[in-house]
């Protein structure tokens, strides 16, 4: 039989790596002119740290995470970055060493969700945290960041839904507010939201199954229970959000499936209905509670945001292919390859990428071979190029090749790729 990838989990082959590549660099260019700098947790916590930081009962933590005993330790696979990086941040006493600490990272993250389009069971989050900053401009600043990464990515249709869920009181209160509002209806709410009526009435609002949307339609809204200090917080961060031209829905029912947010909630969907119920592409908000909880005898507030490369690589443009080499090095019997072994090395010492085909086969099938792979010059050494102490050198774009000494053959590769460049660049600045 053959072992096959964990349902859920992908493989990423080298051609689709460069779409990754490409959206990491992106992130990451944008990020660190924004001051952030990377973070690298492990991937795997106590389990301990998600149950008290995410919310017992959550979905994550209730069904998803990949938990396991080792020795003494209840261990997990991470199912997201916040909770590890604000350890991190607590741990290290990153507070006692700076006032204010933006950190970021990009990594794998596993849920063991049912498999659909855009829900994996290992994905991929880019996230940024910020410690230290209580004030709603950092807000703005972040889902500002948020778009303009996006837009960077090349997708055009979204859009960015802001909610405050108040601070740890008004949390409290609003959930009262819930239990007495959907108590009267149970019997109409699904079996996950009776439960949660009792744990975590919130989450109802978060809920996807129709009978609770339902129920949902006259609940109270967040934004009327805030406190004047959490109304004058988003107040705020609108008026930024509106100075800096980044349009938004104001969404009270946008409540996030972790339970660690406090005030500003924020998801960033695209409207293209491209990815069905699945129409998030990165979600954040603030969790100034995490840190205290975490043990810090310092109170500091913090903010954060993740995004699913998955989601975003499914609704941008595929880009330019993954470049071949540019040069394409081929022995045609076994007494030339050793003499070809060294040239590619040469040649990769004076920075061109190269590949030897040593599988031997004719002229034909190797030529074949380096178009296939777009390569830009083919090296060919061959009975009579060994004879006379010789390569051939092919420049594949423009059909003309030329023989040169063994000797001088990386002298006259560098030349041909060098005008073979010029030419390209030359034709592609006249289109
Ligand atoms: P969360 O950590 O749940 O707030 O999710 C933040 C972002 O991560 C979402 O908006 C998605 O883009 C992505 N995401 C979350 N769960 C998954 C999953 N199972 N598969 C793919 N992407 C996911």
């Amino acid at each position: 039989m053959v072992v096959r990838a964990v349902r859920g989990m992908k493989d990423i082959l080298p051609d689709e790596a460069v779409r990754w590549q490409r959206l990491e660099r992106t992130f990451r260019t944008l990020v660190e002119r924004a001051g952030y700098g990377e973070v690298r947790t492990p991937h795997i916590e106590s389990t301990e740290l998600f149950v008290r930081e995410i919310g017992e009962d959550t979905d994550v933590v209730g069904k998803e995470m990949y938990s396991f005993q080792r020795h003494d330790d209840a261990l997990t696979v991470r199912p997201e970055g916040t909770a590890g990086a604000a350890r991190a941040y607590v741990q290290n006493n990153l507070a006692a060493l700076e006032p204010v600490s933006r950190w970021y990272y990009i990594g794998p993250m596993f849920r063991a969700e049912r498999p659909a389009k855009g829900r994996y069971r290992q994905f991929h989050q880019a996230g940024c945290e910020v410690y230290g900053d209580e004030g709603p401009a950092c807000d703005a600043e972040m889902i500002d960041l948020c778009a303009e990464l996006v837009q960077a990515f090349g997708v055009r249709d979204f859009v960015v839904h802001v909610n405050s869920i108040g601070s740890a009181g008004t949390r409290a209160r609003y959930r009262d507010e819930l239990a007495k509002y959907f108590t009267p209806m149970s019997a109409a709410l699904s079996e996950d939201s009776q439960r949660r009526l009792a744990t975590n009435p919130l989450r109802i609002l978060d809920s996807k199954d129709p009978r609770d949307r339902e129920a949902s339609q006259g609940a109270p809204r967040v934004t009327d229970v805030l406190s004047d200090d959490d109304a004058a917080h988003l107040a705020a961060l609108r008026r930024y959000l509106d100075e800096l031209g980044v349009p938004y829905v104001l969404d009270p029912r946008l409540v996030r499936g972790l339970d660690y947010y406090t005030r500003t909630l924020f998801e960033l969907k695209i409207t293209t209905g491209e990815l069905g119920a699945q129409d998030a592409l990165l979600g954040g908000g603030r969790y100034d509670e995490m840190i205290s909880h975490l043990g810090s005898k310092r109170p500091v507030p913090a903010l954060g945001f993740a995004m699913g490369l998955e989601r975003v690589l499914a609704v941008t443009p595929a880009g330019e292919a993954r470049p071949g080499p540019e040069c394409y090095l081929a022995p045609m019997l076994e007494r030339a390859t050793g003499p070809a072994l060294v040239l590619g090395k040469a040649l990769r010492q004076r920075g061109i990428s190269c590949e030897l085909d040593g599988r031997g086969q004719s002229l034909k099938a190797m030529l074949r071979r380096a178009s296939a792979m777009k390569a830009r010059l083919a090296v060919l050494l061959g009975e009579e190029e060994l004879e006379r102490g010789e390569v051939t050198l092919k420049d594949l774009e423009r059909h003309e090749q030329t023989r040169a000494p063994l000797a001088t053959a990386v002298e006259v590769a560098l030349a041909m790729l060098a005008s073979s460049g010029a030419a390209a660049a030359g034709s592609a600045g006249s289109a």
